[in-house]
């Protein structure tokens, strides 16, 4: 099924340009968001907790900011972008209580709309606006002139201009310049999590621990281990990203290409693959969106466990004494 993608031309500045728009959160995303919408010549605020270390930070850079509750009353678009588990608490006792018929409610992962631990009121607008990359990525590439691609989606049309308002925010946001892509709440969530969890962050982080320790425990050193499977990673994702698969073979040795053909599948398996079903089935039926919730409700116990074994892992350590010798890498 191919997928409608609209660019500048396709996009109204004017809808979003004549809105007040809250960006309630000032992390990853949040200050991409408010600095892209603010230097595109929309009315923005920023919506926070009172005594948030963000809130200098944000002022600073030149951005009104008030309470999460002042900013959703005032605004008519309220782009919630606090961390996931949070939001449904801050929408439920900050938000829900300003919400007005015909204002829009903004996210940027499907998360608590799809999996219903937010149900907005009929007369409200639902819509998405979700940068296919990480919130700096997303800043540093419209401040060059760029934008990282965004889904933009409609879960509930109350107004019957919707699209226009979420193409427009797009817009605004940098997205229209590489192309902003028409998607559902259903989809921009479950491929989202299945990208990030066997492939993008838990695919690839466990496949060059993995690599990086069957070196180390053969006895060859860690620096070279961290230089071959870690170091050069970025370049070939490079030059994949740039030229496709078929450049990045060209570029690399017939000896190299041989290997990939020939190993590749040995260590993305079958086993591999039905692993990636497992993951993908458990994010279709919400069980992995639940076990998320529950470790969150139980204060990330799991996670930070999980966090403090990386963070102590010998990879990390390799790594941090060489990039402190790069010193373009800053
Ligand atoms: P983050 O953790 O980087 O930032 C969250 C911000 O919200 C912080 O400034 C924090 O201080 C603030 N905050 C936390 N609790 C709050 C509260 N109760 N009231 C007001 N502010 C509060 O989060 P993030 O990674 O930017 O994620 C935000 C949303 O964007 C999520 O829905 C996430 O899935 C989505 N998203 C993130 C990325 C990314 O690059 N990180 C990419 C695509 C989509
Ligand atoms: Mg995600
Ligand atoms: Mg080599």
């Amino acid at each position: 099924m191919a997928v409608e993608i609209l660019y500048e031309k396709d996009c109204n500045p004017e809808v979003i340009k004549g809105k007040k728009v809250a960006i309630i959160g000032y992390g990853s995303q949040g200050h991409a968001h408010a600095l892209n919408l603010h230097d595109s010549g929309v009315d923005v605020r920023v919506g926070l907790r009172p005594g948030s270390k963000s809130w200098t930070v944000a002022e600073e850079a030149g951005l009104k900011v008030m309470t999460t509750e002042e900013a959703a009353e005032e605004a008519d678009f309220i782009m919630m972008l606090v961390p996931d588990e949070n939001q449904a608490q801050v929408y439920a006792e900050q938000i829900a209580p300003h919400l007005k018929p015909g204002d829009t409610l903004g996210f940027g992962h499907g998360f608590n709309v799809h999996y219903g631990y937010i149900q907005a009121p009929e007369d409200v607008n639902v819509v998405m606006c979700a940068p296919k990359g990480p919130g700096h990525i997303v800043r540093r590439q419209y401040t060059e002139g760029s934008g990282v691609p965004d889904l933009a989606c409609v879960e509930q049309d109350a107004t019957g201009d919707a699209w226009d308002t979420i193409l427009s925010y797009c817009w605004a946001m940098g997205g229209a310049r590489t192309g902003i892509i028409k998607s559902t709440f259903k989809d921009e969530t479950e491929e989202d999590l299945f990208g990030e969890q066997a492939v993008l962050c838990g695919g690839l982080v466990e496949l060059v621990k993995a690599g990086f320790e069957t070196l180390v425990e053969a006895g060859y050193p860690p620096e070279l281990a961290y230089f071959e499977v870690y170091h050069e990673l970025k370049m070939i994702i490079d030059l994949m990203y740039e030229k496709g698969i078929h450049f990045m073979n060209y570029s690399i040795s017939n000896t190299a290409e041989y290997g990939e053909y020939y190993a590749g599948p040995q260590v993305i398996n079958d086993e591999s693959r039905a692993a990636m079903k497992r993951i993908l089935g458990r994010i279709q039926d919400g069980s992995f969106a639940q076990e998320f919730v529950d470790d969150c409700n139980n204060g990330h116990k799991w996670l930070l466990e999980q966090r403090e074994a990386i963070n102590n892992h010998e990879i990390e350590k390799t790594g941090e004494k060489i990039r402190s010798m790069f010193t373009w890498i800053k």
